[in-house]
């Protein structure tokens, strides 16, 4: 066993090797490239993708591109597990103490996922926020106007193209689909009466059996624990979207806030400023309910919601026989999640919902942190304005 262990990291190792090698060894390339490799260990996936850029031009913006995403197969659960622990430890600390204590590697390398989609420019000198859906947790960045950031703990300074950037960032750990998914379930078999949960947020006819362990495995349901007379449930879906709205705004605590303004949980929120781009989950979600195009008001998209949460369960397999029943099956809770989060959660509108674009791809590479990070990484978005015109003598 150990052995095979051995022989499957080091595989990976010789693969990263050799990349490494045909990618920087000296021998004349076709074109005057540059390649750089970004790894997302999600909490549920890892994806490597590759970048390319040309090595002469790495002062001019947007010349990045994805040439390839890899998703690793396997190798997932116990360490993103153990991962989650450490970041959990590193990246909930409150106390004035440990906040300044620096985190661990990862509680680094995670912090870095969210701040590193810097806001872009548009031609207008507007900036785009960013809003990011993963498995475990959600974030959300801007450039507030004219506004004080409240509190240190949300702020980033940027210099952009000679210009200096607030920026408002803030990561909402156990937040992200999966777990706030486990966090409902936790806080709704709390009052069940039995090893029975009617849940809104899933078809009518769906049934799926969960063990208590599994539920209480993520640190995210701790609030929620408690002595279970049985160690297995099942939920029966009943397809309300109005009652799994209700269920989910449960999970934002909005009374109370030390700021003059907050988002929920006490974290301070700043007026919403500019359009935003939403990508990962909030992308493939809304790609899968057919509700990405700008044309679509939020009026709409509940009433598309209302309809898709109450159709049966045997309806929607045949529908979408070749989706991923374990994410056909979630597309009710997600589309009514990600609607609360957009809505209650950061006070978006009827009115401002046209200012989210849901978006995959960015000029043919994906859109996502691993990008942003890797423009960051290039220089590609410099400090100071790109020197243009040399100075004259007259
Ligand atoms: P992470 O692995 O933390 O980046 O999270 C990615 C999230 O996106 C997880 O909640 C996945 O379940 C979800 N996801 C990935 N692909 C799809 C898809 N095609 N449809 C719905 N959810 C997806």
């Amino acid at each position: 066993k150990n052995i095979l262990a051995i022989l499957g990291f080091s595989s990976i190792i010789a693969v990263i090797a050799l990349l490494a090698v045909g990618l920087t060894q000296n021998k004349a390339l076709p074109e005057n490239v540059k390649y750089g490799i970004v790894l997302d260990a999600g909490s549920s996936h890892t994806s490597l993708y590759i970048y390319k850029w040309p090595a002469e031009k790495e002062n001019d913006t947007g010349v990045v591109h994805q040439v390839e995403e890899c998703r690793v197969k396997g190798w997932k659960v116990k360490s993103w597990q153990t991962g989650f622990w450490m970041w959990w430890r590193g990246a909930s600390a409150t106390t004035p103490l440990t906040s300044r204590v620096p985190g661990s590697l990862l509680a680094k390398r995670k912090k870095t996922r969210w701040f590193s989609i810097v806001p872009y420019e548009t031609n207008n000198q507007e900036t785009f926020g960013a809003l990011d859906l993963g498995g475990a947790s959600t974030q959300v960045t801007f450039v507030p106007q004219n506004q004080t950031i409240e509190s240190p703990d949300n702020a980033l300074q940027f210099r952009l193209y000679g210009k200096d950037y607030n920026v408002y960032t803030h990561s909402f750990l156990c937040y992200g689909k999966d777990q706030a998914l486990w966090q409902k379930l936790a806080k709704d078999i709390q009052v069940a009466s039995n090893e029975i949960l009617r849940d809104p947020c899933f078809h009518p006819g769906y049934k799926k059996v969960v063990n208590v362990s599994d539920l209480y495995k993520t640190p995210c349901t701790k609030r929620f624990e408690m002595t279970l007379p049985f160690q297995q449930f099942e939920i029966q879906g009943i397809g309300n979207y109005q009652q799994c709205h209700q269920s989910i705004l449960e999970l934002f605590n909005t009374s109370y806030c030390p700021y003059s303004q907050c988002a929920f949980n006490g974290i301070f929120l700043p007026p919403l400023q500019g359009d935003f781009g939403a990508f990962s989950a909030f992308y493939f979600v809304m790609k899968f309910l057919n509700l990405t195009s700008e044309k679509v008001s939020q009026e709409k998209v509940t009433e598309m919601m209302k309809k898709f949460c109450a159709q049966p369960w045997e309806e929607i397999k045949t529908s979408y026989a070749g989706v991923k029943e374990k994410y056909l099956s979630e597309y009710c809770f997600s589309g009514t999640y990600i609607l609360s989060l957009l809505l209650q959660g950061y006070h978006f509108t009827a009115d401002s919902w046209e200012h989210i674009h849901f978006i995959g791809k960015i000029q043919g590479s994906d859109a996502g942190w691993t990008l942003g990070y890797m423009l960051n990484l290039t220089n590609m978005i410099p400090a100071e304005q790109p020197l243009s015109t040399p100075l004259s003598h007259s």
